[in-house]
């Protein structure tokens, strides 16, 4: 069975998607082959007679490798005479009658900033904390390789030509909203079958008693294999677009997580877990030694390097897992493994009263003090939960531009405390949002923001009705939904520093697709009441995977 991206049927010069209306651009035409032009010998040329035209107006698929594009041209001259709009050379549109606005001679090769894929419709995108952008019916042009050429105004010339150029088009329906792609900076892939369980005892208790347990058994490749084929698939239609996974200790779960990955087109970054504290850990699931955990890793990073991925949707990242399971040794030989590969790291840090008095104890300063001495507090590290860190280490993080991945549901179980996230992004620390699965009982993104939004509503408000009302909580710390999608996507983009969590040209056309009038949905935008601004709101609080009928990575279809 062939799990790959889903194949797109082209029809016409269309995508078609579930749920979608098919609105044909250009009726299928009759095509012959023409074969070589005379100045692009490697280019096999297709005519396609356009049907609304006669002699004087022609297309032609140019075929260049995985390339294709669509030129008017005149008819009967091939050779000397194709002729190119809405390419980087010749921007004029045609003219309403479907003929070439301006004529540009075709005389190099296919550039690669023509767009394979145009998207019509109504973007909603949060480029910082407080700021909702919506981008009303424009035209957005995605590249062979992913990356979005331009956004313009449907109707506007620059669009004409994106929509005439590209080899499909998709339209949006009035009621579908395009928006980026969720990134789960935190989430453990070995936990999928413990999701929605076991959250009845504290932080170092679960490890022991359900989680060791459970990752100690990915040394069967098969039941590895088994639990990535479900788990993948399922959070792409959850809209999770980019994942930071921890995996176990095994090599082989490790890469065959990756290589899950790559076939299903989700974009991820896969860590091997490296654990070896003969105290923090159980002796049936630990690296044997530092060495051989520090081996392992670097193991790790050269097979997931060493995949096929053309479009560079997958890498690895340094994971040792939290400071409490790993020796000094192992540490360090993990911190010089980051400076050596310049792969990201990740790890667990100050998240629950335990965990980050126990650092404190061993190495007499917080975590983030410790990892930054060891040489794992780099630009790009994650750092799982953090809500025990004070405004030095807020200001430490921020500082080399690591960041913190915020796991708001998971916090209300194993934190003893709510993420102070106003604090931090005031000092300047890039935050993405993650689930940690399973420590998070819920795999999708969109949960996230809304519970993230909740856990400061009643860390602002507090939870002692018998205290005075004003000595309850913590006053302005709220956050909104805005913030929330914020983190992720913008937020957690910046935090990995990949061009990411916005549809905006330079970024990877990753992308959600939410339909907004599906039968029995919760999720509904009603006439005359909702703005965009609700409908943003209503998206992020209700959209479920039913709601979400297409999802992107990297220009591709995926869900
Ligand atoms: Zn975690």
């Amino acid at each position: 069975m062939h799990h790959g991206p889903q194949a797109l049927e082209p029809h016409g010069n269309q995508y078609l998607v579930d749920g979608l209306e098919p609105s044909v651009h250009r009726p299928r035409a009759q095509t012959r082959t023409i074969g070589d032009t005379p100045r692009r010998n490697a280019i096999d040329a297709e005519l396609v007679e356009h049907p609304n035209s006669g002699v004087e107006n022609t297309l032609v698929v140019l075929r260049n490798c995985s390339s294709l594009r669509t030129v008017p041209v005149h008819g009967g001259d091939l050779g000397t005479r194709i002729l190119l709009r809405g390419s980087s050379r010749c921007t004029r549109p045609p003219n309403d009658r479907g003929l070439p606005g301006e004529r540009c001679t075709y005389d190099d090769g296919v550039d690669d900033k023509t767009p394979v894929l145009a998207v019509q419709g109504t973007i909603l995108q949060t480029p910082t904390p407080n700021a909702l952008e919506v981008h009303s019916d424009v035209v957005l042009a995605v590249g062979g390789e992913g990356d979005i050429l331009a956004v313009e105004p449907s109707g506007s010339s620059a669009a004409l030509a994106i929509t005439d150029c590209a080899v499909r088009t998709l339209r949006l329906s009035p009621s579908q909203r395009l928006l980026p792609g969720l990134i789960d900076t935190h989430i453990h892939a070995p936990q999928w079958p413990q999701l929605g369980v076991g959250l009845d005892i504290p932080l170092e208790r679960w490890l022991f008693e359900y989680t060791f347990p459970l990752e100690s058994r990915y040394a069967d490749a098969a039941f590895a294999q088994s639990v990535w084929d479900h788990m993948v698939p399922s959070l792409l239609s959850y809209g999770t677009t980019t994942a930071v996974y921890f995996c176990t200790i095994h090599e082989e779960a490790t890469r065959l997580l990756a290589e899950t990955c790559l076939r299903e087109g989700q974009r991820a970054y896969v860590g091997r877990v490296a654990m070896d504290h003969p105290e923090g850990t159980p002796e049936y699931y630990r690296d044997e030694s530092a060495v051989a955990g520090v081996s392992a890793s670097a193991r790790s990073i050269e097979q997931i390097r060493a995949l096929d991925d053309p479009l560079h949707l997958v890498q690895p990242i340094i994971t040792p897992r939290f400071i409490p399971a790993c020796t000094d040794e192992l540490l360090r030989g993990l911190g010089e493994l980051a400076a050596r590969t310049q792969a990201l790291v990740q790890t667990h840090c100050s998240e629950s009263d335990w965990e980050h008095g126990y650092v404190i104890d061993r190495h007499g300063c917080s975590d983030t003090e410790s990892l930054r001495r060891l040489g794992l507090l780099r630009r790009g590290t994650v750092l799982a939960h953090g809500n025990h860190l004070g405004d030095a280490d807020l200001v430490s993080i921020a500082s080399v531009g690591a960041g913190v991945a915020h796991c708001p549901l998971s916090n209300a179980y194993f934190a003893g405390a709510v993420f102070p996230t106003q604090r931090a992004l005031r000092l300047g620390v890039q935050i993405g949002l993650g689930s940690d699965v399973s420590g998070g009982a819920h795999p999708g993104l969109l949960p996230q923001c809304a519970m993230a939004v909740t856990s400061t509503r009643i860390g602002e408000d507090g939870v002692d009705a018998l205290l005075p009302a004003a000595q309850r909580g913590m006053p302005d710390t709220r956050i909104d939904t805005v913030t929330a999608f914020h983190l992720a996507t913008a937020g957690g983009a910046g935090l990995l520093g990949a061009p990411l969590g916005l549809l905006e040209p330079g970024r990877q056309f990753d992308a959600i697709v939410v339909d907004l009038e599906r039968e029995h949905s919760a999720l509904r935008a009603w006439d005359g009441l909702d703005t965009e601004d609700r409908i943003f709101e209503k998206i992020v609080r209700l959209a479920s995977p039913a709601d979400i009928s297409a999802v992107f990575v990297a220009g591709r279809r995926v869900r």
